[in-house]
């Protein structure tokens, strides 16, 4: 065992892929986490015989949690599934469901009669999206910058030839490649994931597009996704990581250069030689650390990701016309798109995702049942404060979804639980309920957003969805060995 000891406050996956890095390598780890389990957004909820994974329900990068249990010399402990379809989309107005493969013949063929050609523009369209990704890589997400100038020399060594996505839309740059409505809106999904509309991030991002249909794809686990922090657990204990349940951080205690200890909501003092923070990196620093340029009116401020609306359901029978990921749209995408962000009002006809993990996973449900999870993004507490309109929202989400696959979902609910977003802040602790944390806006992103390591007290760090890389199970586990290097060159083990 290390001399040095290392107390990590939360239990998300940032920190739990932290813990893994820094106790293999002989730091004495030690965890705090308010809730009564480990891993954060990525939970588990088991009710009425139905077993739901809470939040994410795929990822993409999968390499990265290979990396990670590479670096420790561990097998990984879970067994993934790679989504062929990736999902599944219907379009209000529309009788035709998409499979979007990534298979491109097989997609073509989804959007037969709708865009003609659509195998040559697809092509063309991913190879620019594949020359930003790997451009962008190493040189903006896997690197620690120490300052703006830094940064900013970093991003002046991408290639010139990208420039001009950055002063086009990702809907401009969808509308020079194709020509179908359904193509452009499809392809736009993913902008939402990073904070922002498809009218108002700069094309550059079409680089998911890329990481979806051709690099890695996406992937869920098997026998659930909370099958990540079952396999971590043991690893850790192995280690000798002790994990604090019910432990939340209230105050914490500095002087000028240091971190001296944190204080739990029994007044108990705990005291490391350094702490790595996984709670939300920005409200963290304003709301324990008093910092100016984190109050809550510059957090406000700035730009957050969609708050959930998350719905639990364990229905009888059995659902036809729904697959395992399937996204319900409208038929109004650019009006939603410019109002969702900013309205006071639940969504009419609500956009949403539906996850029926019984379909690959049948020991999620009874045996006859079906297990949905339906995540409606919505606008975070800033500008929607007030959810006793849940119940409404909710039936009008299962009305609408009953209609859309034929079933009367509403008459064979067994179990339902519902989270707003004020459950969600409450739960975990982020600010105003936003999902995915802070947006990433180039202004929020590499040296602009809030930085891993701390500005003043030099043994204090940061891991998660709001600090770097950014958001997202593949890109916290970048953000854990971002901080490991920084350990290991700052506070190495005697
Ligand atoms: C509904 C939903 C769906 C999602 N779907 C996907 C998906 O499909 N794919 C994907 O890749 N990503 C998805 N995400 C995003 C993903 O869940 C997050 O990016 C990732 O889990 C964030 O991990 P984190 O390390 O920031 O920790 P978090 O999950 O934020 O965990 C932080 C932990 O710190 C604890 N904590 C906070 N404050 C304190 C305190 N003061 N004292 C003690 N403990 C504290 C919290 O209780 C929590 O357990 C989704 C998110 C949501 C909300």
């Amino acid at each position: 065992m290390g001399n040095k000891k290392v107390i990590l406050v939360g239990a998300g996956l940032g920190s739990l892929a932290s813990a893994l890095r820094l106790s293999y390598v002989g730091y004495q780890v030690e965890i705090l986490e308010k809730q009564p389990t480990a891993g954060g957004r990525l939970n588990i909820l088991q009710k009425d015989g139905f077993t739901f994974d809470v939040g994410p329900s795929f990822f993409s990068m999968s390499y990265e949690f290979v990396e990670l249990f590479e670096s420790i010399g561990e097998p990984i402990p879970f067994e993934v599934n790679e989504l062929n379809p990736l999902y599944t989309v219907n379009i209000a107005g529309s009788d035709r469901v998409f499979q979007i493969y990534k298979d491109l013949d097989k997609l073509a063929n989804e959007f037969k009669g709708l865009e003609n050609d659509f195998e040559t523009k697809v092509r063309a369209y991913l190879k620019g999206a594949k020359e930003i990704f790997h451009d962008t890589e190493y040189k903006v997400v896997k690197k620690n910058f120490d300052s703006i100038v830094g940064f900013i020399a970093s991003m002046a060594t991408v290639p010139m030839k990208h420039l001009p996505k950055l002063f086009r839309t990702f809907w401009e740059e969808l509308e020079r490649h194709f020509d179908s409505e359904e193509v452009k809106i499809i392809f736009s999904l993913v902008a939402f994931f990073l904070g922002a509309t498809p009218f108002n991030t700069p094309s550059v991002y079409n680089l998911l597009n890329y990481t979806e249909l051709e690099h890695d794809g996406y992937w869920n686990v098997k026998g659930g996704m909370y099958k990540i922090v079952e396999g971590i657990l043991p690893l850790l204990e192995k280690k000798g990581v002790k994990i604090h349940y019910n432990t939340e951080v209230k105050s914490v205690n500095h002087n000028k250069t240091k971190m001296e200890s944190v204080v739990d909501q029994n007044g108990k003092t705990w005291t490391a030689d350094l702490f790595v923070i996984n709670a939300d990196a920005a409200w963290f620093r304003g709301h324990f650390l008093n910092r100016k340029k984190f109050t809550e009116e510059k957090l406000d401020a700035l730009e957050w990701t969609l708050a959930p609306f998350t719905i639990y359901l364990g229905v009888k029978g059995t659902i036809p016309g729904i697959h395992h990921h399937n996204y319900f749209l409208g038929d109004n995408f650019r009006d939603y798109a410019d109002t969702i962000f900013r309205s006071s009002v639940a969504p009419k006809k609500p956009y949403y995702y539906v996850n029926v993990a019984s379909k690959s996973n049948p020991n999620c449900a009874p045996e006859n049942c079906e297990n949905l999870f339906i995540l409606c993004p919505v606008p975070d507490m800033r500008v929607k404060p007030n959810w006793d309109d849940a119940e409404e929202l909710a039936n009008e989400i299962i009305d609408d979804l009953s209609k859309r696959v034929g079933y009367d979902i509403q008459n064979n609910i067994i179990t339902k639980t519902v989270y707003t977003p004020i459950e969600w802040k409450n739960m975990f602790n982020l600010y105003k309920g936003s999902g995915l944390g802070l947006a990433h806006g180039l202004n929020q992103i590499g040296a602009f957003r809030p930085s891993n390591k701390d500005e003043e007290l030099n043994n204090l760090y940061y891991v998660g969805a709001s600090t770097t890389p950014g958001t997202g199970l593949p890109i916290v586990v970048i953000g854990s060995k971002l901080i490991q290097e920084r350990i290991l060159k700052d506070h190495p083990n005697a």
